[in-house]
Protein backbone atom coordinates (compact mmCIF):
# COMPACT_ATOMS: atom_id res chain seq x y z
CA UNK A 1 0.00 0.00 0.00
CA UNK A 2 2.89 2.32 1.17
CA UNK A 3 5.14 1.95 -2.29
CA UNK A 4 1.68 2.29 -4.20
CA UNK A 5 1.24 5.75 -2.34
CA UNK A 6 5.17 6.68 -3.50
CA UNK A 7 4.24 5.55 -7.00
CA UNK A 8 1.48 8.31 -7.23
CA UNK A 9 3.09 10.29 -5.65
CA UNK A 10 6.02 10.22 -7.80
CA UNK A 11 7.90 13.03 -9.02
CA UNK A 12 5.53 13.91 -12.62
CA UNK A 13 8.94 15.15 -14.41
CA UNK A 14 10.00 11.69 -13.67
CA UNK A 15 7.18 9.55 -14.83
CA UNK A 16 7.79 7.93 -18.21
CA UNK A 17 4.52 9.08 -20.23
CA UNK A 18 5.63 12.82 -19.15
CA UNK A 19 9.02 12.27 -20.56
CA UNK A 20 7.63 10.58 -23.65
CA UNK A 21 5.29 13.36 -24.07
CA UNK A 22 7.42 16.00 -23.61
CA UNK A 23 9.95 14.36 -26.58
CA UNK A 24 6.65 13.51 -28.80
CA UNK A 25 5.72 17.18 -28.24
CA UNK A 26 9.23 18.53 -29.40
CA UNK A 27 9.46 16.09 -32.22
CA UNK A 28 6.45 17.09 -33.37
CA UNK A 29 7.07 21.12 -33.08
CA UNK A 30 10.34 21.20 -34.56
CA UNK A 31 9.52 18.73 -37.58
CA UNK A 32 6.29 20.78 -38.01
CA UNK A 33 7.59 24.07 -37.82
CA UNK A 34 10.59 22.97 -40.21
CA UNK A 35 7.70 21.96 -42.72
CA UNK A 36 5.47 25.04 -42.11
CA UNK A 37 8.82 27.65 -42.48
CA UNK A 38 9.64 25.88 -45.64
CA UNK A 39 6.42 26.64 -46.69
CA UNK A 40 6.03 30.27 -45.85
CA UNK A 41 9.46 31.03 -47.53
CA UNK A 42 8.34 29.08 -50.62
CA UNK A 43 5.17 31.30 -50.30
CA UNK A 44 6.77 34.40 -49.85
CA UNK A 45 8.96 33.86 -52.58
CA UNK A 46 6.37 33.23 -55.32
CA UNK A 47 3.89 36.03 -53.83
CA UNK A 48 7.06 38.10 -54.20
CA UNK A 49 8.02 36.97 -57.93
CA UNK A 50 4.09 36.82 -58.81
CA UNK A 51 4.41 41.24 -57.70
CA UNK A 52 7.30 41.65 -59.39
CA UNK A 53 6.49 40.01 -62.49
CA UNK A 54 3.09 42.61 -62.33
CA UNK A 55 5.45 45.38 -61.83
CA UNK A 56 7.37 44.87 -64.75
CA UNK A 57 4.01 44.22 -66.96
CA UNK A 58 2.62 47.74 -65.41
CA UNK A 59 6.13 49.47 -66.36
CA UNK A 60 6.04 48.47 -69.64
CA UNK A 61 3.16 49.65 -70.39
CA UNK A 62 4.04 53.02 -69.66
CA UNK A 63 7.29 52.93 -71.69
CA UNK A 64 4.65 52.06 -74.58
CA UNK A 65 2.56 55.09 -73.86
CA UNK A 66 6.08 57.15 -74.70
CA UNK A 67 6.75 55.13 -77.31
CA UNK A 68 3.55 55.13 -79.24
CA UNK A 69 1.94 58.70 -78.09
CA UNK A 70 4.74 60.52 -76.74
CA UNK A 71 6.39 61.94 -73.40
CA UNK A 72 2.89 64.48 -72.26
CA UNK A 73 0.77 61.98 -72.90
CA UNK A 74 3.18 59.32 -70.68
CA UNK A 75 2.90 62.25 -67.52
CA UNK A 76 -1.11 62.51 -68.48
CA UNK A 77 -1.01 58.74 -67.87
CA UNK A 78 0.71 58.46 -64.80
CA UNK A 79 -1.20 61.17 -63.00
CA UNK A 80 -4.53 59.92 -64.04
CA UNK A 81 -3.01 56.29 -63.12
CA UNK A 82 -1.66 57.65 -59.71
CA UNK A 83 -4.71 59.10 -58.91
CA UNK A 84 -6.87 56.09 -59.60
CA UNK A 85 -4.72 54.66 -56.85
CA UNK A 86 -4.23 55.23 -53.34
CA UNK A 87 -0.81 57.50 -52.45
CA UNK A 88 -0.21 54.99 -49.71
CA UNK A 89 0.11 51.97 -52.24
CA UNK A 90 1.62 53.49 -55.14
CA UNK A 91 3.74 56.45 -56.06
CA UNK A 92 4.75 56.60 -60.05
CA UNK A 93 7.93 59.39 -60.91
CA UNK A 94 9.27 60.13 -64.41
CA UNK A 95 12.78 62.30 -62.65
CA UNK A 96 16.27 62.67 -64.67
CA UNK A 97 19.35 60.39 -63.94
CA UNK A 98 20.90 62.82 -61.91
CA UNK A 99 17.56 62.64 -59.42
CA UNK A 100 15.82 65.86 -59.94
CA UNK A 101 12.25 64.68 -60.07
CA UNK A 102 10.07 65.94 -63.37
CA UNK A 103 6.85 64.77 -62.09
CA UNK A 104 5.39 62.47 -59.34
CA UNK A 105 2.23 61.11 -57.65
CA UNK A 106 4.34 61.02 -54.17
CA UNK A 107 2.81 63.83 -51.87
CA UNK A 108 4.64 62.85 -48.76
CA UNK A 109 5.40 59.00 -47.88
CA UNK A 110 7.96 57.80 -50.31
CA UNK A 111 10.98 60.49 -49.92
CA UNK A 112 12.57 57.29 -48.53
CA UNK A 113 13.29 56.17 -52.12
CA UNK A 114 15.59 58.59 -52.98
CA UNK A 115 18.12 56.56 -50.99
CA UNK A 116 18.11 53.74 -53.35
CA UNK A 117 18.06 55.66 -56.93
CA UNK A 118 21.67 53.61 -57.02
CA UNK A 119 19.48 50.87 -58.24
CA UNK A 120 19.32 52.65 -61.53
CA UNK A 121 22.54 51.82 -62.10
CA UNK A 122 22.63 48.39 -62.13
CA UNK A 123 19.92 48.33 -65.60
CA UNK A 124 22.36 46.82 -68.32
CA UNK A 125 21.66 46.95 -71.88
CA UNK A 126 20.32 43.61 -71.48
CA UNK A 127 18.16 44.24 -69.32
CA UNK A 128 16.96 47.59 -68.96
CA UNK A 129 14.60 47.67 -66.02
CA UNK A 130 15.78 47.25 -62.42
CA UNK A 131 13.16 46.02 -59.61
CA UNK A 132 13.89 45.31 -56.21
CA UNK A 133 12.21 45.10 -52.78
CA UNK A 134 12.98 47.84 -50.30
CA UNK A 135 12.04 48.97 -46.86
CA UNK A 136 11.20 52.27 -46.30
CA UNK A 137 9.82 54.76 -43.28
CA UNK A 138 6.77 55.89 -43.59
CA UNK A 139 5.17 52.51 -45.68
CA UNK A 140 4.19 49.88 -42.91
CA UNK A 141 4.97 47.13 -45.64
CA UNK A 142 7.98 45.87 -48.05
CA UNK A 143 8.13 48.27 -50.98
CA UNK A 144 8.58 46.82 -54.40
CA UNK A 145 9.96 49.28 -56.65
CA UNK A 146 11.21 49.45 -60.74
CA UNK A 147 14.05 51.79 -62.53
CA UNK A 148 13.89 51.90 -66.17
CA UNK A 149 15.50 54.16 -68.57
CA UNK A 150 12.83 54.66 -71.06
CA UNK A 151 14.72 57.84 -72.82
CA UNK A 152 18.12 59.22 -72.48
CA UNK A 153 17.69 61.58 -70.00
CA UNK A 154 14.97 60.16 -68.33
CA UNK A 155 13.78 57.81 -66.01
CA UNK A 156 10.38 56.11 -64.90
CA UNK A 157 10.59 54.77 -61.69
CA UNK A 158 7.25 53.11 -60.38
CA UNK A 159 6.52 51.98 -56.50
CA UNK A 160 4.15 49.35 -55.20
CA UNK A 161 3.40 48.91 -51.48
CA UNK A 162 2.97 45.09 -51.22
CA UNK A 163 0.27 45.44 -48.95
CA UNK A 164 -2.26 42.45 -50.41
CA UNK A 165 1.27 40.32 -50.72
CA UNK A 166 1.91 40.95 -47.16
CA UNK A 167 -2.09 40.32 -46.18
CA UNK A 168 -2.03 36.96 -48.20
CA UNK A 169 1.55 36.03 -45.85
CA UNK A 170 -0.03 37.47 -42.77
CA UNK A 171 -3.41 35.13 -43.05
CA UNK A 172 -1.38 32.24 -44.34
CA UNK A 173 1.20 32.50 -41.35
CA UNK A 174 -1.81 32.69 -38.88
CA UNK A 175 -3.42 29.38 -40.46
CA UNK A 176 0.43 27.92 -40.32
CA UNK A 177 0.23 28.59 -36.36
CA UNK A 178 -3.10 27.95 -35.20
CA UNK A 179 -2.04 24.57 -37.44
CA UNK A 180 0.69 23.99 -35.40
CA UNK A 181 -1.05 24.13 -32.39
CA UNK A 182 -4.09 21.78 -33.51
CA UNK A 183 -1.54 19.27 -34.37
CA UNK A 184 0.23 19.69 -30.93
CA UNK A 185 -3.06 19.85 -29.00
CA UNK A 186 -4.27 16.73 -30.95
CA UNK A 187 -0.99 14.67 -31.23
CA UNK A 188 -0.29 15.20 -27.24
CA UNK A 189 -4.22 13.98 -26.36
CA UNK A 190 -3.84 10.87 -29.20
CA UNK A 191 -0.24 10.28 -27.72
CA UNK A 192 -1.32 10.97 -23.97
CA UNK A 193 -4.04 7.84 -23.83
CA UNK A 194 -1.50 5.51 -26.37
CA UNK A 195 0.46 6.08 -23.54
CA UNK A 196 -1.52 6.09 -20.54
CA UNK A 197 -2.91 2.55 -22.01
CA UNK A 198 0.15 1.03 -22.56
CA UNK A 199 1.63 2.45 -19.03
CA UNK A 200 -1.20 1.96 -17.12
CA UNK A 201 -0.65 -1.94 -18.04
CA UNK A 202 3.37 -1.88 -17.00
CA UNK A 203 1.65 -0.02 -14.07
CA UNK A 204 -0.31 -3.28 -13.32
CA UNK A 205 2.32 -5.47 -13.11
CA UNK A 206 4.01 -3.43 -10.52
CA UNK A 207 1.32 -2.73 -8.66
CA UNK A 208 0.70 -6.78 -8.34
CA UNK A 209 4.01 -7.46 -7.74
CA UNK A 210 3.61 -4.83 -4.83
CA UNK A 211 0.63 -6.28 -3.45
CA UNK A 212 2.12 -10.21 -3.92
CA UNK A 213 5.53 -8.60 -1.49
CA UNK A 214 2.50 -7.56 0.98
CA UNK A 215 -0.21 -9.82 0.49
CA UNK A 216 -0.70 -12.70 -1.31
CA UNK A 217 1.66 -15.26 -3.61
CA UNK A 218 -1.52 -16.40 -5.37
CA UNK A 219 -2.60 -13.15 -7.67
CA UNK A 220 -1.44 -12.73 -11.15
CA UNK A 221 -1.27 -9.84 -13.92
CA UNK A 222 -3.96 -10.81 -16.18
CA UNK A 223 -2.96 -10.85 -20.39
CA UNK A 224 -4.87 -8.45 -21.99
CA UNK A 225 -5.16 -10.01 -24.88
CA UNK A 226 -2.95 -8.04 -27.17
CA UNK A 227 -0.41 -10.38 -27.49
CA UNK A 228 2.83 -7.74 -27.62
CA UNK A 229 5.58 -6.96 -25.81
CA UNK A 230 3.74 -6.01 -22.35
CA UNK A 231 1.98 -9.64 -22.48
CA UNK A 232 4.97 -11.23 -22.87
CA UNK A 233 6.46 -9.18 -19.91
CA UNK A 234 3.55 -10.16 -17.80
CA UNK A 235 3.91 -13.97 -18.77
CA UNK A 236 7.70 -13.77 -17.72
CA UNK A 237 6.27 -12.15 -14.73
CA UNK A 238 3.52 -14.69 -14.09
CA UNK A 239 5.75 -17.27 -14.48
CA UNK A 240 8.43 -16.19 -11.90
CA UNK A 241 5.49 -15.49 -9.74
CA UNK A 242 4.55 -19.69 -10.36
CA UNK A 243 7.98 -20.59 -9.83
CA UNK A 244 8.58 -17.96 -6.40
CA UNK A 245 5.00 -19.95 -5.13
CA UNK A 246 6.13 -23.67 -5.48
CA UNK A 247 9.79 -22.62 -3.78
CA UNK A 248 7.50 -21.07 -0.96
CA UNK A 249 5.22 -23.27 -0.65
CA UNK A 250 7.67 -25.97 -0.67
CA UNK A 251 9.14 -24.17 2.21
CA UNK A 252 6.49 -24.01 4.10
CA UNK A 253 5.26 -27.84 3.59
CA UNK A 254 8.95 -28.41 4.53
CA UNK A 255 8.69 -26.11 7.98
CA UNK A 256 5.14 -28.34 8.69
CA UNK A 257 6.73 -31.53 7.88
CA UNK A 258 10.15 -30.62 10.20
CA UNK A 259 6.78 -30.07 12.98
CA UNK A 260 5.23 -32.71 12.63
CA UNK A 261 7.63 -35.01 13.16
CA UNK A 262 9.49 -33.05 15.38
CA UNK A 263 6.33 -33.22 17.62
CA UNK A 264 6.34 -36.80 18.47
CA UNK A 265 10.35 -36.71 19.77
CA UNK A 266 10.16 -33.61 21.76
CA UNK A 267 6.80 -34.55 23.73
CA UNK A 268 8.48 -37.58 24.34
CA UNK A 269 11.06 -35.56 25.83
CA UNK A 270 9.72 -33.40 28.03
CA UNK A 271 7.56 -37.10 28.97
CA UNK A 272 10.93 -38.71 30.16
CA UNK A 273 12.08 -35.68 32.03
CA UNK A 274 8.76 -35.39 34.06
CA UNK A 275 8.68 -38.55 34.99
CA UNK A 276 12.04 -38.11 36.09
CA UNK A 277 10.78 -35.01 38.49
CA UNK A 278 8.62 -37.35 40.41
CA UNK A 279 10.53 -40.18 40.44
CA UNK A 280 12.67 -41.19 44.07
CA UNK A 281 15.37 -43.08 42.46
CA UNK A 282 16.65 -39.75 40.65
CA UNK A 283 18.52 -37.79 42.70
CA UNK A 284 18.82 -33.64 43.31
CA UNK A 285 21.41 -32.94 40.46
CA UNK A 286 19.48 -35.09 38.20
CA UNK A 287 15.75 -33.64 38.73
CA UNK A 288 17.53 -29.99 38.28
CA UNK A 289 18.68 -30.87 35.05
CA UNK A 290 15.11 -32.78 34.32
CA UNK A 291 13.49 -29.56 35.32
CA UNK A 292 15.68 -27.74 33.10
CA UNK A 293 14.88 -30.08 30.34
CA UNK A 294 10.93 -29.35 31.19
CA UNK A 295 11.63 -25.62 31.11
CA UNK A 296 13.50 -25.80 27.40
CA UNK A 297 10.86 -28.28 25.79
CA UNK A 298 8.40 -25.64 26.62
CA UNK A 299 9.60 -23.39 23.61
CA UNK A 300 10.22 -26.01 20.76
CA UNK A 301 6.95 -27.61 22.01
CA UNK A 302 4.89 -24.39 21.38
CA UNK A 303 6.43 -23.44 18.13
CA UNK A 304 5.48 -27.21 16.79
CA UNK A 305 2.09 -26.96 17.99
CA UNK A 306 1.38 -23.62 16.55
CA UNK A 307 2.93 -23.94 13.34
CA UNK A 308 0.68 -27.51 13.12
CA UNK A 309 -2.05 -25.13 14.26
CA UNK A 310 -2.00 -22.73 11.85
CA UNK A 311 -1.32 -25.42 9.41
CA UNK A 312 -4.24 -27.23 10.01
CA UNK A 313 -6.88 -24.16 10.59
CA UNK A 314 -5.34 -23.15 6.51
CA UNK A 315 -5.79 -26.40 4.93
CA UNK A 316 -9.19 -26.97 7.33
CA UNK A 317 -7.82 -30.20 8.54
CA UNK A 318 -8.97 -28.56 11.65
CA UNK A 319 -12.45 -26.39 11.06
CA UNK A 320 -13.67 -23.75 12.98
CA UNK A 321 -16.18 -24.05 15.32
CA UNK A 322 -18.42 -21.79 14.24
CA UNK A 323 -21.21 -20.33 17.26
CA UNK A 324 -22.45 -16.96 18.25
CA UNK A 325 -20.28 -15.48 20.85
CA UNK A 326 -19.76 -11.62 22.22
CA UNK A 327 -16.23 -10.52 20.74
CA UNK A 328 -16.64 -7.52 23.50
CA UNK A 329 -16.93 -10.37 26.28
CA UNK A 330 -14.01 -12.57 24.79
CA UNK A 331 -11.58 -9.02 24.44
CA UNK A 332 -13.19 -8.37 28.41
CA UNK A 333 -12.08 -11.90 29.51
CA UNK A 334 -8.45 -11.26 27.66
CA UNK A 335 -7.94 -7.86 28.72
CA UNK A 336 -8.88 -9.07 32.59
CA UNK A 337 -6.33 -11.86 32.03
CA UNK A 338 -3.71 -9.40 31.05
CA UNK A 339 -4.40 -6.42 34.01
CA UNK A 340 -2.20 -8.16 36.38
CA UNK A 341 0.49 -8.47 34.01
CA UNK A 342 -0.06 -4.64 33.05
CA UNK A 343 -0.23 -3.61 36.32
CA UNK A 344 3.29 -5.59 37.09
CA UNK A 345 4.93 -4.09 34.17
CA UNK A 346 3.17 -0.88 35.26
CA UNK A 347 1.46 0.14 31.72
CA UNK A 348 -2.19 1.71 31.81
CA UNK A 349 -4.14 -0.95 30.55
CA UNK A 350 -7.63 0.80 29.41
CA UNK A 351 -10.23 -0.54 27.81
CA UNK A 352 -13.17 1.59 26.63
CA UNK A 353 -16.61 0.56 27.54
CA UNK A 354 -18.65 -1.02 25.11
CA UNK A 355 -22.18 -3.10 24.52
CA UNK A 356 -22.57 -6.64 23.05
CA UNK A 357 -20.92 -7.43 19.54
CA UNK A 358 -21.84 -10.85 18.70
CA UNK A 359 -20.83 -12.56 15.75
CA UNK A 360 -20.70 -16.22 14.10
CA UNK A 361 -17.04 -17.22 15.49
CA UNK A 362 -14.88 -19.71 16.80
CA UNK A 363 -15.13 -18.35 20.85
CA UNK A 364 -11.84 -20.09 21.95
CA UNK A 365 -9.65 -19.38 18.83
CA UNK A 366 -10.59 -15.71 18.83
CA UNK A 367 -9.84 -15.48 22.38
CA UNK A 368 -6.50 -16.65 21.62
CA UNK A 369 -6.05 -13.82 18.54
CA UNK A 370 -7.21 -11.20 21.15
CA UNK A 371 -4.96 -12.70 24.05
CA UNK A 372 -1.92 -12.64 21.57
CA UNK A 373 -2.89 -8.92 20.66
CA UNK A 374 -3.06 -7.45 24.08
CA UNK A 375 -0.08 -9.95 25.09
CA UNK A 376 2.13 -8.55 22.04
CA UNK A 377 0.87 -4.65 22.64
CA UNK A 378 1.99 -5.08 26.45
CA UNK A 379 5.55 -7.15 25.87
CA UNK A 380 6.25 -4.53 23.29
CA UNK A 381 5.39 -1.21 25.46
CA UNK A 382 7.75 -0.02 27.95
CA UNK A 383 7.49 1.04 31.52
CA UNK A 384 5.23 4.23 31.52
CA UNK A 385 3.74 3.02 28.40
CA UNK A 386 -0.11 2.95 27.62
CA UNK A 387 -2.04 0.08 25.96
CA UNK A 388 -5.51 0.99 24.99
CA UNK A 389 -8.38 -1.30 23.76
CA UNK A 390 -11.64 -0.10 21.17
CA UNK A 391 -14.14 -2.34 20.48
CA UNK A 392 -16.92 -0.84 17.71
CA UNK A 393 -19.95 -2.72 16.65
CA UNK A 394 -20.71 -1.85 12.91
CA UNK A 395 -24.06 -3.05 11.13
CA UNK A 396 -22.45 -5.87 9.35
CA UNK A 397 -19.29 -6.28 11.18
CA UNK A 398 -17.14 -5.77 14.86
CA UNK A 399 -13.81 -3.87 14.77
CA UNK A 400 -11.59 -4.10 17.24
CA UNK A 401 -8.52 -1.46 17.71
CA UNK A 402 -5.60 -2.44 19.79
CA UNK A 403 -3.27 0.43 20.18
CA UNK A 404 -0.25 1.11 22.20
CA UNK A 405 2.60 3.67 22.73
CA UNK A 406 5.16 0.95 22.26
CA UNK A 407 8.48 0.47 20.45
CA UNK A 408 6.41 0.36 17.33
CA UNK A 409 7.25 -1.31 13.56
CA UNK A 410 9.51 0.29 10.82
CA UNK A 411 7.95 0.90 7.55
CA UNK A 412 10.05 -2.22 5.92
CA UNK A 413 8.82 -4.44 8.39
CA UNK A 414 4.90 -3.60 8.24
CA UNK A 415 4.31 -5.82 5.52
CA UNK A 416 6.03 -8.84 7.04
CA UNK A 417 4.67 -9.24 10.72
CA UNK A 418 1.96 -11.89 9.52
CA UNK A 419 4.64 -14.07 8.44
CA UNK A 420 5.70 -17.33 9.79
CA UNK A 421 8.78 -16.72 12.38
CA UNK A 422 9.44 -12.98 11.07
CA UNK A 423 10.70 -10.82 14.37
CA UNK A 424 11.46 -7.18 13.42
CA UNK A 425 14.66 -5.77 14.58
CA UNK A 426 13.17 -2.99 17.03
CA UNK A 427 11.97 -6.50 19.49
CA UNK A 428 14.62 -9.07 18.85
CA UNK A 429 15.88 -8.23 22.35
CA UNK A 430 12.36 -9.78 23.40
CA UNK A 431 11.64 -13.59 23.53
CA UNK A 432 9.10 -14.10 21.05
CA UNK A 433 8.62 -17.15 18.09
CA UNK A 434 7.17 -14.96 15.93
CA UNK A 435 3.96 -17.17 15.41
CA UNK A 436 1.01 -15.25 17.49
CA UNK A 437 0.56 -12.55 14.45
CA UNK A 438 0.44 -15.50 11.80
CA UNK A 439 -2.01 -17.38 13.61
CA UNK A 440 -4.00 -14.46 14.47
CA UNK A 441 -4.21 -13.23 11.08
CA UNK A 442 -4.50 -17.05 9.79
CA UNK A 443 -7.40 -17.62 12.10
CA UNK A 444 -9.44 -13.50 11.42
CA UNK A 445 -9.24 -14.52 7.92
CA UNK A 446 -10.73 -18.13 8.08
CA UNK A 447 -13.58 -16.13 9.86
CA UNK A 448 -13.73 -14.02 6.77
CA UNK A 449 -12.58 -11.03 8.58
CA UNK A 450 -8.89 -8.60 7.92
CA UNK A 451 -6.24 -7.84 10.19
CA UNK A 452 -4.18 -4.82 9.51
CA UNK A 453 -1.04 -2.91 11.49
CA UNK A 454 -0.77 0.94 11.52
CA UNK A 455 2.60 1.66 13.30
CA UNK A 456 5.54 4.30 13.74
CA UNK A 457 8.68 3.40 15.57
CA UNK A 458 8.92 4.82 18.84
CA UNK A 459 5.39 6.20 18.55
CA UNK A 460 3.56 3.13 18.73
CA UNK A 461 1.59 0.44 17.08
CA UNK A 462 -2.86 -0.27 16.33
CA UNK A 463 -3.49 -3.57 15.68
CA UNK A 464 -6.98 -3.37 13.94
CA UNK A 465 -9.11 -6.77 13.79
CA UNK A 466 -12.20 -6.46 11.52
CA UNK A 467 -14.30 -9.81 12.18
CA UNK A 468 -18.16 -9.83 9.89
CA UNK A 469 -21.25 -10.73 12.45
CA UNK A 470 -22.09 -13.94 10.21
CA UNK A 471 -18.28 -15.29 8.97
P1 LIG B 1 6.44 -12.63 18.65
O1 LIG B 1 6.36 -13.90 19.39
O2 LIG B 1 7.80 -12.32 18.17
O3 LIG B 1 5.78 -11.52 19.37
P2 LIG B 1 4.35 -12.26 16.73
O4 LIG B 1 3.99 -13.04 15.52
O5 LIG B 1 3.31 -12.04 17.73
O6 LIG B 1 5.64 -12.93 17.31
O7 LIG B 1 4.87 -10.85 16.21
C1 LIG B 1 5.76 -10.81 15.13
C2 LIG B 1 6.63 -9.57 15.24
O8 LIG B 1 5.82 -8.41 15.07
C3 LIG B 1 7.23 -9.38 16.61
O9 LIG B 1 8.45 -10.08 16.73
C4 LIG B 1 7.45 -7.89 16.67
O10 LIG B 1 8.63 -7.58 15.99
C5 LIG B 1 6.29 -7.35 15.86
N1 LIG B 1 5.17 -6.91 16.73
C6 LIG B 1 4.03 -7.55 16.98
N2 LIG B 1 3.23 -6.82 17.79
C7 LIG B 1 3.89 -5.68 18.04
C8 LIG B 1 3.59 -4.49 18.80
N3 LIG B 1 2.45 -4.36 19.46
N4 LIG B 1 4.51 -3.52 18.82
C9 LIG B 1 5.67 -3.64 18.15
N5 LIG B 1 6.02 -4.71 17.40
C10 LIG B 1 5.13 -5.73 17.37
Amino acid sequence: MQDNHKITKKYMSRSVIFRLLVLYSLVLLISFSAIFILFFFHTKRMLYRNAAKELKEDTYEFVDVFNVEGFEHLKLHLISEGRARSTDDVCYTIMEPNGNIIITTDTSQWGGLAEHSDLLSQASDKDPIVIATLRIPQISTDVMVSYIRFAPEKILRMAKALRNTQASLDSYLNVLIVTVILILTVGGIVCWIILHHVIGRVKNVTGTALSISTISLHKRVPLSGFDDEIDDLVRAFNGMLDRIELLVTGLGEVTDNVAHDLKSPVTRIRVVAESLLTTDDANAGVKKIAERIVEESDGPLEMINTTLEIKAIDTGVSPLNFTKCDVAEIVRQAFDLFEIVAEEKGITLQMDKSGPAVINGDLHRLQRVFANLIDNALKYTKTGGKVSVHIQSEQDAVRVKIADTGVGIAPEALGRVFERFYRADQSRNIPGLGLGLSLAETIVKSHGGSITVESSVGAGSTFIVVLPRNG
